[in-house]
């Protein structure tokens, strides 16, 4: 048995995939004559509702650009606690921006208008500035939670009360569309960029997109190019991001009903405390009880254990913190491995 639960980007790419990478036609996106990066690019802008986009090798530097282009050294960047470009970008808005988070924390990683207009009301001149409020949705580390329409919504409103700029975090903002039973597009309304990956749940091999205002994106291709970004015959890999894209969305229910398959037949192993109602999408978070014997620390913890236990039947997951395991559903995956992996966790732990 070999099913990997560690993240949705452990995907093969498709079959579709390598025969569309095999037959892209390609130029210079340097001198923007890559005609299929040109028509990955046109339709991401549409898709999320924005004027242009820009295709990029990274979720992590597209975010970053655009935190670059929002803020100045010296501001600082209001986001959730436990953002991606908090914990998992490896102090990049500070090494590559000067910048620094201004952090909210949340309960379900869903930031609350309430208390980011609180923060801000008491925002002194000796205090550095606030560049930009950033969102994340679906919040990887909340185990995929979505916020409201309504609460972006909200979120949007203290932003202009402000005069913030916005930049919507949407690795998986997919999944929360589907979710939310809306667009992509409305879910990155009203933002002025989005960041979403084709990488995750849509299952290419490479690849991100930033969309905004077109005066945004010509900005953000200059940044790409000094962060190390820019690139050549790229349209090979703008191949497969096209069929993610086109693909891509409407697979996502299957995850999500493989997540939930997943949780319930989880929650009653023995050592472990899962809520299924926490699965929102294609991430189950649970915490491991820990033995007499346990340390606090990640490596050591009884999460790590539990995930070199697993291992040895073939099930990989990954232990977020000394106590926490993280499983991620997706397209590789059917409803009958999750049955096996399952059964083998039983036998196992019995
Ligand atoms: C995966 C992810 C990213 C981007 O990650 P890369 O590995 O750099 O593509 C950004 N934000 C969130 C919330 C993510 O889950």
């Amino acid at each position: 048995m070999n099913i990997d639960l560690r993240s949705d980007t452990v995907t093969q790419p498709s079959q579709a995939m390598r025969r569309a990478m095999a037959e892209a036609q390609v130029g210079d996106d340097g001198f923007g004559e890559d005609p299929t990066v040109r028509l990955l690019e046109t339709e991401s802008a549409a898709v999320m509702g924005k004027e242009a986009a820009l295709f990029f090798p990274s979720g992590t530097m597209a975010n970053q650009v655009a935190l670059h282009l929002h803020g100045r050294p010296g501001y600082e960047v209001l986001c959730e606690a436990q953002s991606h470009i908090v914990l998992h970008e490896m102090g990049a808005m500070a090494a590559l921006s000067g910048m620094q988070p201004l952090l909210i924390s949340s309960l379900e990683g869903r930031l609350d208008p309430g208390e980011v207009r609180r923060v801000m009301g008491c925002r002194g001149s000796y205090q550095p500035p606030v560049a930009l409020l950033a969102v994340e949705n679906t919040h990887n580390m909340a185990g995929g939670r979505v916020s409201s329409l309504r609460e972006l919504q909200e979120l949007l409103e203290v932003a202009a009360e402000f005069r913030l700029p916005t930049h919507l975090d949407g690795a998986r903002i997919f999944n929360a569309a589907c979710v939310l039973e809306v667009s992509a597009a409305k879910v990155a309304e009203g933002f002025d960029s989005v960041m979403f990956c084709l990488t995750k749940g849509l299952g290419a091999p490479v690849g991100s997109m930033l969309c905004g205002r077109r005066s945004f994106i010509d900005r953000a291709r200059r940044v790409r190019k000094m962060f190390g970004g820019g690139g050549h015959q790229i349209g090979v890999l703008a191949a497969a991001g096209l069929v993610a894209l086109r693909d891509g969305p409407d697979r996502l229910p299957k995850d999500h009903e493989l997540a939930r398959r997943l949780a319930a037949g989880l929650e009653t192993l023995p050592g472990i405390e899962l809520d299924v109602s926490t699965v929102a999408t294609n991430i189950v978070m649970f915490q491991v009880r820990s033995g007499a014997d346990s340390p606090g620390a990640l490596e050591g913890g009884p999460a790590a254990r539990f995930c070199r236990q697993i291992a040895t039947i073939g099930v990989q997951a990954v232990a977020l913190s000394s106590h926490q395991v993280r499983m991620v559903t997706h397209r590789d995956l059917s409803s009958e491995d999750i049955d096996q992996a399952v059964s083998g966790m039983h036998s196992m732990r019995r």
